[in-house]
């Protein structure tokens, strides 16, 4: 980990405009936040109402500042109109910097990030949100792979303050000082860490989610642990925390931390995480999981 983040943000230029591919739950937040501190930023998806529910929720959260009077209406709407909607490259040309926000799928990111660095400028700065996968292994397919790092923000993205700038085996100074910069100029905390599985806040993440899991299969009620842990200063325990996070989610990231540190996070038995995946209760998206949802 490299502690000066904000060193690297010196050495770039600034980002005038950017693109993010996706306009899922991660692709549409920051489509808002960079509008929302005045970024200008295409947003693409391949999917038309995807591209209409990123855009439905941008207006929401703008709303609400306009209610809490943060923003004027005429405010709202031009930082809304700072979100170029689009399900075509037409409008890469001029873009300084890509986030790609798709699928958790090591083939369709590489195909996409292959398909987006032979539309936009041989200068233009990729970066990849992924949660999981190795940046060094999403660079393979591309020409330019020093352009590329990871740019892993977090759930809800106007509401967490970090952004873990993952710098892959071949990745350039200039990739990472872009992606500071853009992550500092989006009003978020940026930390410069080495590629690794989780990175870093799932490396301390997950083993405390495994503590967990161990506590309730011998028999400890997961909403006393909560509650500890709510005491001890944490905004939400961990049971909430992975109803919030998703148990396919999580079960995913389990298995990555197990292949990846088999001495530290690899089990013989299933986790109470694993059990609930098998019985379908994924958490909030499907309003069951450790808590049941109206
Ligand atoms: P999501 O399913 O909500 O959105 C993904 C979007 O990508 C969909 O709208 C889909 O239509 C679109 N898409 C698929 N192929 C595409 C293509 N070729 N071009 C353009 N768009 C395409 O997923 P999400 O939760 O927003 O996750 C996106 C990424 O962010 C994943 O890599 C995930 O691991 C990562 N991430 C997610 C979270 C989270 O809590 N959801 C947190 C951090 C990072």
């Amino acid at each position: 980990v490299k502690k000066k983040a904000g060193g690297y943000a010196k050495q770039a230029d600034k980002i005038e405009q950017a693109a993010v591919l996706g306009a899922g739950i991660m692709g549409g937040g920051i489509a808002y936040q960079s509008a929302s501190k005045g970024t200008p930023i295409v947003m693409k998806d391949i999917q038309a109402d995807a591209v209409e529910l990123g855009l439905k929720e941008a207006r929401k959260l703008f709303n609400k500042q306009v209610e809490r009077k943060k923003l004027t209406a005429a405010q709202m709407a031009e930082r809304l109109s700072y979100i170029r909607p689009t399900l075509s490259y037409g409008d890469f040309g001029d873009v300084d910097l890509v986030v790609e926000a798709v699928v958790e799928n090591p083939k369709v990111k590489g195909a996409v990030l292959a398909e987006v660095e032979a539309e936009v400028s041989d200068d233009t700065m990729l970066a990849s949100n992924t949660s999981t996968i190795s940046i060094t292994r999403l660079a393979e397919n591309l020409k330019r792979p020093e352009q590329l790092c990871g740019m892993h923000f977090f759930n809800p993205v106007h509401r967490m303050p970090l952004v873990e700038v993952i710098r892959g085996e071949k990745t350039s100074d200039a990739a990472v000082a872009a992606t500071v910069a853009y992550a500092q100029a989006m009003g978020k905390t940026p930390i410069v860490v080495n590629d690794c599985p989780g990175f870093l806040v799932n490396r301390v993440l997950f083993p405390y989610f495994g503590g967990f899991s161990l506590l309730v299969e011998q028999g400890v009620d997961f909403a006393r642990i909560d509650k500890v842990m709510e005491k001890f200063g944490w905004p939400m325990g961990p049971a909430y925390l992975l109803d919030v996070v998703g148990m396919d989610t999580a079960v995913h990231a389990l298995h990555v931390m197990a292949e990846g540190f088999p001495e530290r996070m690899a089990r013989d038995s299933k986790t109470a995480i694993e059990v609930m995946y098998d019985h379908d209760r994924l958490g909030q998206k499907n309003a069951k999981g450790f808590y049941a949802y109206e």
